[in-house]
């Protein structure tokens, strides 16, 4: 079967050792700040569209609409649908324009998690839809820093039969990464994570590379992890920047300037990020 837009991103990026950049855009701000810092540093983005903002009221118009402002950009930005555990989500997303899903039935057995994962592979994959899938549970709350919910690391030796048997595109790995904030140091199982890495043939994603230092992103794309995923840092940057702005003795109610900064808060650690990722303007 062809390769989908989303496998080819990610293998393009694989060969040239560098990660794409998965972030997490809410907003319309966050999305321009992403499609300027994915132009700066001439580098392929995914864009993630978070389940409860897909399924909340205007979540199809959202998804309508981020496909419509990235249409005209000068690198290849893709759409994808954050941790879904419905097809019929799936399906409806599809429809809007997405690119790729995350089928997470990382809650799930692992024989429900692959017949899930397997299933949805099978609806989409005709349409070109790439499909992401996750073994063992990232810890944490994807929208929030406040919740956690309890990890479980991946196992190399499932996570080989899953890939192979799925036929996923790419592979969420828990390897003592976590949504939201770190509660210490990150510690990051790399002998796990090279195991998983020698076993699974597909490209493999970090999510919750927020708080993660620089060096450990690099280590992680040299064990050959492809895809990161990012939100709380984008999201920390977007709150302190509007606490800063917010002045409420002010009169202008100037909309336009504080999107702006906003804009531009939530741009410069998109291109941080990328730079860590290893893209760097011009040789994208
Ligand atoms: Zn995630």
């Amino acid at each position: 079967m062809n390769e989908t837009r989303f496998a080819s991103v990610l293998n393009r990026a694989r060969e040239a050792r560098r990660a794409v950049g998965a972030f997490a855009c809410y907003n319309f701000e966050e999305l321009e700040a992403v499609v300027r810092a994915a132009e700066t540093r001439q580098a392929p983005v995914i864009v993630l569209i978070s389940p409860s903002s897909f399924q909340s009221a205007g979540g199809e118009r959202l998804v309508r609409g981020f496909r419509a402002m990235v249409a005209d950009a000068s690198v290849e930005i893709l759409l994808q649908l954050d941790h879904v555990s419905d097809l019929p989500s799936i399906e409806r997303a599809v429809e809007c324009g997405i690119d790729a899903v995350m089928a997470d039935g990382s809650k799930l057995s692992f024989r429900d998690n692959l017949a899930f994962t397997a299933e949805v592979v099978r609806a989409v994959r005709p349409q070109g839809i790439g499909v992401e899938a996750e073994l063992g549970r990232v810890e944490g709350q994807e929208d929030r820093t406040s919740e956690s919910l309890v990890g479980e690391m991946t196992d190399p030796n499932e996570a080989e039969v899953f890939v192979e048997k799925s036929g996923v595109d790419c592979l969420a790995v828990a390897v003592g990464n976590v949504h939201g904030n770190y509660s210490g140091a990150p510690s990051l199982d790399w002998q796990r994570l090279g195991e998983v890495r020698d076993l699974v043939h597909s490209p493999l994603s970090l999510h919750g590379a927020s708080g993660l230092p620089d060096d450990d992103l690099r280590r992680a794309i040299s064990t050959s992890v492809t895809k990161m995923n990012l939100n709380t840092e984008l999201r920390a940057a977007y709150f302190r920047c509007l606490e800063r702005e917010l002045d409420p003795s002010s009169e202008a109610l100037d909309l336009k300037r504080l999107g702006d900064r906003l804009t531009d808060a939530v741009q410069q650690v998109a291109e941080a990020k990328l730079d860590a990722f290893g893209w760097t303007a011009g040789d994208g």
